[in-house]
């Protein structure tokens, strides 16, 4: 593990992320942009270098630490985010030990990454069983147990947005049918939505922040489309809570901002279907770091004591 700051990388489709974490996971200095859409591989990782070196020496850190959008090979660190084209089988990690020689690179997925920034200084804090999730574009995860991160077999652990919450539910972009994601992600949110008869203001862009704005001002329909989401992230959740035993489910990402017209529903289909008092103990509750999950994130996997969050040597 790294004995100084960190430089910590959170990688989006919307938005690329650097900052500084120290050992005590305090965010020293950070920066933000938008992930520039028409640049080829090579303008990308320049637009990312560019950015690192706006809130690090890097001849100074101690590590770098990555969150950033799968698939990926892992723990290689060969990403192919789905949201950036422009990288297919990117050699990330190894692009970045050539920036910055001689200190440990960690390349995770970024629901993983705000998962364990969640469980080491936001919601999840003091809790060693922990599901961190975000809700957003998609809908992903990952799983602190025992106090250490679960990768899986091959990094994949904590795939929330894959369990099925509806074996005859909509289509996923996965192939599969009625998963968590299909449901719950913001797009699908909105299409049904639409279906129901919502649409967003003049000049607007139907997003999930218009539905929920209209949502809170009492929009039946966009209400229920959030009612809708929330019951099937509470279905998941009375699952995965009796299979690993959580004390802490962290949510966030964008449709999370929806608040109780999204927690509500959680809590309410959770409460029907937790049935084992060790389930229904679990604490579902919103994210606490907001945007800072990923990179705090990032910055654990190299920084965070006992390589807690790095199993992978
Ligand atoms: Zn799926």
């Amino acid at each position: 593990m790294a004995d100084g700051p960190v430089l910590a990388l959170d990688i989006g489709g919307t938005k690329l992320a650097a900052g500084l974490v120290d050992t005590t996971g305090r965010l020293l200095a950070s920066e933000r942009t938008e992930t520039p859409a028409t640049l080829d591989a090579e303008g990308l990782w320049s637009t990312l270098v560019a950015l690192a070196g706006r809130v690090a020496d890097l001849d100074e850190v101690a590590g770098v630490g990555v969150g950033c959008g799968g698939p990926m090979r892992w723990p290689d660190g060969r990403v192919s985010p789905l949201n950036i084209p422009s990288w297919r089988d990117f050699p990330l990690a190894d692009r970045l030990r050539d920036l910055v020689p001689h200190v440990p690179v960690r390349v995770h997925n970024d629901a993983v990454a705000f998962a364990v920034g969640e469980h080491w200084r936001g919601a999840g804090r003091g809790a060693s069983n922990v599901l961190g999730m975000v809700v957003s574009t998609g809908v992903g995860g990952g799983i602190v147990s025992g106090g250490r991160l679960v990768d899986g077999s091959s990094g994949n652990a904590g795939h929330i947005g894959h369990v099925v919450v509806d074996p005859d539910g909509p289509a996923c972009t996965c192939g599969g049918r009625g998963c968590l994601e299909a449901i719950a992600r913001g797009p699908a949110v909105v299409r049904w939505a639409m279906e129901e008869g919502w649409r967003p203001g003049s000049r607007q862009a139907a997003t999930g922040r218009h539905l929920t704005a209209d949502a809170q001002r009492g929009h039946p329909v966009a209400t229920a489309a959030l009612a809708r989401a929330g019951e099937a992230i509470g279905i998941a959740l009375a699952s995965v809570t009796h299979l690993l035993d959580l004390e802490v489910v962290a949510v966030g990402g964008g449709l999370s901002q929806a608040g109780r017209l999204l927690f509500d529903p959680i809590e309410t289909a959770f409460r029907r279907h937790a049935r084992m008092q060790f389930a229904r103990d679990v604490r579902v509750v919103p994210a606490a770091l907001g945007q800072e999950a990923g990179i705090i994130g990032a910055g654990a996997l190299v920084v965070a004591p006992d390589d807690r969050y790095w199993s992978a040597g």
